[in-house]
């Protein structure tokens, strides 16, 4: 793994594509993956982004940005006004293309520091993305940022297997993931289990029972299809997952997998579908849909 001190200039990017309905900006306090080399980091959607990566493989690098959480104290009020001026909450995606709580954080809590000059300078939404269960180091900068604004936890799990056949195991296990639901959510925090992207299921029904108890606000679900940034999902094609996919279920790799399990989750809780679901847009029957934790979101 290819370690590299970074100074940034800017830290909030005004949002994109697919994200520009869930959030006015995003932060990534890295710039590549050191869980890259795990299941997940198999059908990132981040991995062929050429432009981030400049022709580096993706799981072997990470840029650091030391200086984040200066630049963020820096530029925060001129895109708060950026974000108030097109009419828009000034709302933080936490992050798009990195995970805060990768390992190398560790050593040296980029985004620790980013959560402390958040509690001085706070935005009106965030949405923390994560895989890993490293965020419940900042369990109480977390807590005290939900009394300051609307706050949501994204825990991605992809489905109720650690891995696909293939495949390398996760950044921590589907268990050890929804005992961190459980964790946030019985002190206060929303929290959001994101499908992304959906595996293949063992017992749909067993796992959303589990999901509605551990108190997730709502579920989201995310094929790679669609959800890759291609209409089609080729970008995904050129990766393992498709395979590994077809080897547990070949009706898993089908756009209408997602919509066939969607069905079953709403008896179990509110659903969110790809980017809308990301933005907080939920719903228990396909003809209520509600906001949750917000207008905006992943
Ligand atoms: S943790 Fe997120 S950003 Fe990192 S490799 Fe996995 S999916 Fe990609």
């Amino acid at each position: 793994m290819e370690i590299t001190e970074t100074h940034c200039t800017s830290i909030l990017t005004r949002a994109t594509g697919y994200l520009k309905n869930v959030s006015s900006h995003s932060l990534n306090p890295y710039i590549g993956c050191g869980y890259g080399n795990s299941s997940c980091g198999e059908g990132c959607y981040v991995r062929f982004n050429q432009w981030l990566n400049r022709g580096r493989e993706w799981g072997r690098f990470v840029d650091v940005k030391v200086n984040a959480d200066e630049v963020y104290l820096n530029t925060v009020q001129a895109e708060r006004r950026w974000a108030a001026r097109r009419g828009m909450a000034f709302s933080i995606f936490f992050s798009s293309s990195t995970d805060p709580w990768q390992p190398i954080e560790q050593k040296f809590r980029v985004t620790r520091k980013v959560l402390d000059a958040m509690l001085e300078e706070t935005p009106d939404v965030l949405i923390l993305q994560t895989h890993s269960s490293r965020i419940a180091d900042d369990m109480d900068r977390i807590i005290s940022l939900s009394l300051k604004c609307n706050l949501r936890v994204h825990l991605s799990i992809e489905g109720d297997r650690d891995s696909l056949p293939g495949l390398p195991p996760p950044p921590c296990s589907v268990d050890e993931r929804i005992r961190l639901v459980n964790e946030f959510t019985s002190r206060g925090i929303t929290t959001v289990v994101c499908m992304s992207p959906l595996y293949p299921l063992i017992d749909p029904d067993v796992f959303f029972q589990r999901i509605a108890e551990s108190g997730a606000s709502a579920v989201v679900i995310d094929h790679f299809i669609e959800g890759d940034g291609t209409r089609d999902g080729s970008r995904t094609r050129r990766t393992r997952l498709p395979q590994a996919i077809t080897t547990v279920d070949e009706q898993a790799v089908e756009l209408s997998y997602r919509e066939k399990v969607a069905e079953i989750a709403r008896d179990y809780l509110p659903v969110g579908i790809s980017s809308s679901g990301f933005a907080g847009v939920y719903s228990l029957q396909v003809d209520s849909v509600s906001e949750g934790g917000g207008r905006y979101e992943p």
